[in-house]
């Protein structure tokens, strides 16, 4: 069993805490109902903070000169000002986070799908999608973090990688807070499988830089190895580096194993590669090994468990070997 440190996540305030969208409903989400009580939440709904009430007319994005502009159709009303005002003193006063969650489609909050329009008016023009204005301004300011729309996270891929992402950087922070050379190394030691599947080129600087602690002063140690550690988390791993990982750890053992378990796990990595079981299969039968032959070092490594078992969906049954780049 980990040690998994709770990570501070901003979360829409009407995925499933309070009713406060324009109709007066609020948004159901599995994921985020599952996530709740595991960590520090921090919710927001902009659209109540600069004063509308719940339920009110639906705001927009128009587009005007290639500007934003946030408009309420029915009044003709332009929030603009106001809710720039607000995200900024919003974004300034927030602790140190590890992720936000934040609501599709929505012209305040989305990450990538609000739809901008050429007016206010119900037959003007589409003109594409994109964030919304809260949405911009978190992925501006925090790019480096764990950041998901609740519809995307519905596909048990993106959920995976956001949960991955979101622990290792909560671990990280306490790390930071630590400011202990010995905790940056314990860190790394931890996470090398990890970081190996998520970049390997990104993994081997960690390695130098950790190699060199002893030459470095704390802050410049933390610095240069979060600056690294973030560049490797910023793409999700491919299906072919975490199938070496998987392999180079039943390395260890292979002495100690029967031709027809090392036959089995090949065969399972092949139905990994076809999409037929998730990684989760994989690094079960994985941890069974590790824990029947005791290898303390894989025992340690955060792959194998990179967030709470409570947090894993049993009805996980696609992989990341299903060929698409969600993180395009
Ligand atoms: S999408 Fe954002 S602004 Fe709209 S109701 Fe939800 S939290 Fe409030």
């Amino acid at each position: 069993m980990r040690d998994f440190v709770t990570p501070t996540v901003v979360v829409s305030r009407c995925i499933e805490i309070e009713p406060c969208r324009y109709n007066g409903l609020k948004i159901a989400s599995d994921v985020v109902k599952q996530l709740i009580p595991h960590v520090n939440l921090i919710s927001v709904c902009p659209e109540v903070e600069i004063g509308l009430g719940t339920p009110r007319d639906a705001l927009r994005i128009v587009m005007k000169e290639d500007k934003m502009k946030l408009i309420q159709p029915k009044t003709g009303l332009d929030f603009t000002e106001k809710m720039d005002a607000f995200v900024n003193s919003f974004l300034d006063s927030l602790p140190e986070v590890d992720g936000f969650i934040l609501k599709g489609r929505s012209p305040t909050s989305a990450i990538k799908d609000a739809k901008r329009y050429s007016g206010p008016n119900p037959g003007d023009a589409l003109r594409g999608k994109g964030p919304g204005f809260f949405g911009m301004a978190v992925l501006e300011r925090f790019s480096h973090l764990a950041i998901e729309d609740e519809g995307r996270l519905r596909n048990p891929n993106i959920k995976s990688n956001f949960l991955t992402k979101l622990y290792t950087l909560a671990k990280f922070r306490d790390v930071k807070r630590s400011k202990s050379s010995k905790d940056v190394l314990n860190f790394h030691s931890e996470n090398k499988l990890l970081l190996k599947a998520y970049n390997e080129k990104e993994m081997r600087i960690l390695g130098r830089i950790v190699a060199k602690r002893d030459q470095y002063n704390i802050v410049k140690l933390i610095t240069d190895y979060e600056k690294h550690l973030l560049q490797a988390l910023k793409r999700a791993p491919r299906c072919g580096s975490q199938i070496n990982v998987l392999m180079n750890s039943m390395g260890y053992f292979s002495k100690s194993l029967s031709g027809e378990e090392k036959e089995f796990f090949l065969k399972s990595l092949d139905d990994y590669k076809s999409g037929v079981i998730p990684l989760s299969v994989l690094t079960g039968i994985s941890t069974s090994w590790l824990l029947r032959f005791k290898d303390d070092y894989l025992l340690s490594q955060s792959f194998f468990e990179p967030y709470p078992k409570e947090l894993v969906d049993i009805d996980l049954m696609i992989s990341y070997c299903d060929g698409k780049d969600y993180w395009k």
